[in-house]
């Protein structure tokens, strides 16, 4: 069993491998061939690689002869020449916006993994690169915001008068807004944060923020299907405007994350809620790639509107490559070896197991997956 690990394309800063990973690998009885420089980005010499036993080498020195090929976003169809037929590739393949990509992967033969369509449940969480990823954005929403929020988060009493804390309001309390919420209490922040799902109210209270919930009109209870969000009633999303209106306009910092599967995001904040926000605050968008969660928001821009700094979060995870390989590269390996088959020696991947039929896209030249046939 060969794995080959690419070099991403540029503006990609992950690596799908690292050193401990490329060991375990080798505890499995495979052999791993890291294309040359794919970890630089993330501050992996191909030295750090052939120390961990893998060998380096060119594109097609790497694909040649190999089972399982790994990339942290999916590679040109046109670059993968030379990967045997039924090879594995896995990594975040982005499905809904790339079928074309899907597609010639299904025409080559390249049997497609979408590990971003892990289900939620307790035997994937190890394996979910959403989860990994979300985690480090949360946390690096906040730092950003810190940088770009001309005051001090922390209260500070000192000699020449008091610094007061910054009011930090995280909306939608999924991986990354946990993360916003402990990132924002740590640095001091007076924090607090809302949501759909009834059961993220406890959570809130638990990282010692307050909870801002719309009363008396019913939101999603528990969890939510399959742990996501759906779109809420007219009604509620009257309350949740009325109740953001009258709260942001003491916030210094926003964080917004809320998402809903296969859906545009939320709108959370409009232009005339903007309007009533202190000159100097700064929200940090992280739904900026599905359309945003505030009105005007540019993915992948800063922009000021009514004096107030909207930055439009895209992929944040990647200014943090050496961490977010390391633990993209870490569910990668929890996912092979979840399905390692030991007396064959390689990976065997039963069609009616609920994780190989949420991520496998493609099957022996055909698109397999129901998110995309139906
Ligand atoms: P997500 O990225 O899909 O959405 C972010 C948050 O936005 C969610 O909490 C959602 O409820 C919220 N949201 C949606 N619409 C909103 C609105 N109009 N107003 C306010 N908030 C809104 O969420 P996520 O980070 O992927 O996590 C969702 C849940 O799934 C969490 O409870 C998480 O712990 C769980 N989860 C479980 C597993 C697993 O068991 N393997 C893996 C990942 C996540």
């Amino acid at each position: 069993m060969k794995v080959a690990v690419l070099a991403e394309a540029a503006g990609e800063t992950r690596v799908s491998a690292i050193p401990e990973t490329v060991k375990k690998f080798a505890a499995l009885g495979a052999s791993v061939a890291v294309e040359r420089g794919a970890g630089l980005a993330a501050t992996i010499s191909d030295a750090d690689f052939e120390a961990a036993g893998a060998t380096t080498g060119t594109r097609p020195e790497v694909l040649d002869g190999a089972d399982l090929i790994f990339s942290v976003t999916g590679p040109e169809p046109a670059s993968l020449a030379g990967a045997k037929e039924g090879a594995l590739l896995v990594g975040a393949l982005d499905p809904l916006r790339r079928r074309d990509v899907i597609e010639a992967y299904a025409s080559a033969g390249i049997e497609a993994l979408a590990l971003e369509w892990m289900p939620r449940i307790t035997r994937a969480q190890s394996m979910d690169i959403l989860s990994s990823q979300s985690n480090l954005s949360g946390y690096k929403a906040v730092v950003d915001a810190a940088a770009a929020f001309g005051r001090a988060f922390p209260m500070m009493m000192t000699a020449a008068g008091t610094v007061h804390p910054a009011k930090l309001f995280v909306m939608g309390v999924g991986v990354a807004g946990l993360q916003a919420i402990a990132t924002g209490r740590r640095l001091g922040a007076q924090v607090s944060a809302t949501d759909v799902r009834s059961a993220t109210r406890e959570q809130i209270q638990s990282l010692g923020a307050k909870p801002i919930f719309v009363e008396g009109v019913q939101g999603i209870e528990g969890e939510g299907q399959g742990g996501y969000a759906g779109e809420t009633s007219a009604e509620y999303q009257k309350a949740q405007a009325e109740l953001v209106s009258g709260h942001i306009a003491k916030q210094d910092i926003v964080i917004t994350t809320a998402l809903i599967p296969g859906r545009p995001a939320p709108r959370l904040i409009s232009d005339a809620q903007l309007a009533t926000m202190k000159p100097g605050s700064v929200i940090v968008d992280l739904a900026a790639e599905a359309g945003g969660n505030v009105e005007g928001c540019v993915a992948g821009e800063t922009v000021q509107l009514h004096g107030v700094k909207i930055i439009g979060a895209v992929q944040l995870a990647r200014t943090l490559p050496a961490d977010a390989s390391a633990l993209f590269s870490r569910n990668i390996a929890n996912f092979v070896a979840a399905f390692w088959d030991k007396d064959a020696g390689r990976l065997a991947l039963p069609d009616d197991d609920e994780i190989v039929s949420a991520v496998r896209l493609t099957k022996n030249g055909k698109i397999v997956n129901a998110r995309l046939t139906g």
